[in-house]
């Protein structure tokens, strides 16, 4: 007799719904976590006394209101807030700032009062093309995908065909030319745009395959608009905690996984990094396919194409994210003194346009610090004053392209390097930002590698690119979340549909663990 029906392995949101919706099935559940805390990549901690920082995810970019429902996660304590503005994207003193108001008839006013009826009309078009996008993906959410190549081939028109093959093998430039033909006119607009493309990848918007990235950002949610959990993106998270143990469930902390065990080519459990073992019938992996197939299992229990289908994966994500309390706001100045108003300040992005972007690809590919990164900067608590003490704030920039294959001696140095350029950025334009910083983490990609045991600190589990989406996600032949150990199922990001806070790849997980236990 097994101790447990299922464990799940990782207690990220993927990992948490999967307990979860097995629990609610009558399944007795444990889902072990190495850290202390849940939420994985998409946790809120308390980094310095009385400040809540986002770690990793700050925004629900790609989630989809119909898992609230299907988790009922609102009786669990979570409560999703729209700030009026998801951003403030600016550029030159001469490029008029390009503002992600999430009211629709808001922002529709802001184009057309600010950027001229082409930038709206453009932006429609690219939005009711992407729609069409978002209607193939809408069929494939909650299944094992269609290949790919039949999904193009079956298309029900040239047009659509076009659209597909435009979107998920060209490049984001590709895709906003039909839409924006003028590379400098609305640069900003098109810089934002391309500043999506480039997330989750190892890629500039020029290269091939972005396009299907740029897609992904602004189909795979409801809208692409920014919501957060009040009290941080780990409300969701604590939310999927409470759920699964109202339904008998628990989470074990603290508790590292060194391997899966295995008998006669079905998994019996896990063995602890303490050497101790739990017995369960099936086991879940919420980590990528690297960790969980060539550390947690083993290339020798494995058939070889599998083995080197995992191996192909590319998980070169190089990123900063620095983690700041401030003791005001920074007051900008000049072209950039209106957002002070109304809170707009809450999230500024230095996006001049594409070709930076591209500029900066190419020092981040030569292993160079961007000399003006691409960048991110967020003040999470004027929305939600529950992070920090009253007077005070929290700060976080996120900036990509941050190099990838840093010498370990040079970390320290490079990852300051770019932590002081991206604060000088917004220093430029507030002078009395460096002055109001009180204390100061900055973390690389190798400290979310080192924390949450992702495959090359990649947060997109999995890089989306092309090749690694869809069916072949996470290896050809295997996108049902099933492996080639019985009983060994996957159920985090690594996994159709992919990265983001969407919960999908841990439902569609469990509910495949469902189909044979309801069998
Ligand atoms: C800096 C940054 C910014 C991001 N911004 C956003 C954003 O704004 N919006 C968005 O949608 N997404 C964002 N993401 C991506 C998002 O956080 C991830 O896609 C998502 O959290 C992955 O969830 P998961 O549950 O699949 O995996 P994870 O969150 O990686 O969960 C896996 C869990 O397994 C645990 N684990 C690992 N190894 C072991 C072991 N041996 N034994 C036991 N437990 C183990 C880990 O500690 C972790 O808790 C961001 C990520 C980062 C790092």
């Amino acid at each position: 007799m097994a101790d447990y029906d299922a464990i799940v392995v990782g207690a990220g949101h993927n990992g948490l719904t999967a307990a979860t919706v097995l629990a609610r099935n009558g399944l007795s559940v444990l889902c072990v976590e190495k850290n202390n805390w849940p939420g994985g990549m998409a946790a809120t901690r308390e980094l310095f006394s009385g400040f809540k920082h986002n770690v990793g995810a700050w925004g629900m970019l790609v989630f989809r209101d119909q898992m609230l429902k299907l988790l009922e996660l609102d009786k669990y304590g979570l409560e999703l807030m729209r700030p009026r503005t998801s951003y403030c994207v600016y550029g030159a003193p001469e490029d008029v700032c390009f503002i992600g108001y999430t009211d629709v008839n808001e922002i529709t006013q802001h184009l057309m009062n600010d950027h001229g009826p082409d930038a709206m009309e453009s932006l429609a078009g690219l939005y009711n093309y992407l729609q069409k996008f978002k209607a193939v993906v809408d069929q494939e959410l909650f299944k094992p995908p269609t290949p790919l190549d039949t999904l193009i081939a079956n298309a029900p028109d040239a047009e659509t065909r076009e659209m597909l093959l435009r979107t998920v093998y060209g490049s984001a430039i590709d895709v906003l030319r039909q839409f924006f033909p003028d590379p400098k006119k609305h640069r900003l607009i098109q810089g934002s745009l391309c500043a999506s493309a480039i997330d989750g990848t190892h890629m500039s918007p020029f290269s091939p395959g972005s396009g299907l990235s740029l897609a992904y950002h602004y189909t795979m949610g409801d809208a692409y608009d920014f919501r957060t959990p009040r009290g941080g993106i780990g409300a969701l998270s604590k939310a999927l905690v409470e759920s699964l143990e109202d339904h008998g469930g628990k989470v074990q902390y603290g508790t590292p996984v060194k391997r899966f065990l295995i008998e006669n080519g079905e998994t019996a459990g896990v063995e602890l990094k303490s050497g101790e073992k739990i017995s369960a019938r099936v086991v879940l992996s919420s980590l990528d396919a690297h960790a969980t197939f060539l550390r947690m299992v083993g290339e020798d229990r494995l058939p070889s194409d599998f083995v080197q289908g995992v191996k192909e994966i590319e998980y070169r994500n190089g990123y900063l994210q620095i983690h700041m309390t401030v003791k005001e706001l920074p007051e900008f100045t000049g072209h950039l003194a209106f957002t002070n108003e109304n809170n707009i300040r809450w999230l500024m992005a230095y996006i001049p346009s594409p070709e930076h972007i591209a500029r900066h690809w190419e020092q981040y590919r030569r292993g160079q610090v961007p000399d003006d990164p691409l960048a991110y900067c967020a003040f999470p608590s004027v929305n939600d004053p529950t992070l920090a003490p009253q007077g005070y704030h929290t700060c976080t920039i996120f900036s990509p392209y941050f190099p990838y294959d840093v010498p370990e001696g040079k970390l320290k140095e490079m990852s300051m390097l770019m932590a002081d350029r991206a604060i000088d950025q917004i220093a430029r334009r507030a002078p009395n930002f460096r002055d109001a910083i009180m204390d100061k983490a900055v973390l690389t990609h190798r400290w979310f590698e080192n924390t949450y045991g992702v495959t090359g600190g990649d947060y997109a589990s999995g890089l989306l690119h092309p090749g690694q989406m869809w069916h072949r996600r996470p290896v050809v032949g295997w996108a049902n979340y099933r492996t080639p150990i019985e009983n060994l199922f996957m159920c985090g990001s690594g996994c159709h549909p992919g990265p983001g806070i969407t919960c999908v790849p841990g439902y569609n997980g469990a509910n495949e663990v469902l189909k044979d236990w309801k069998g």
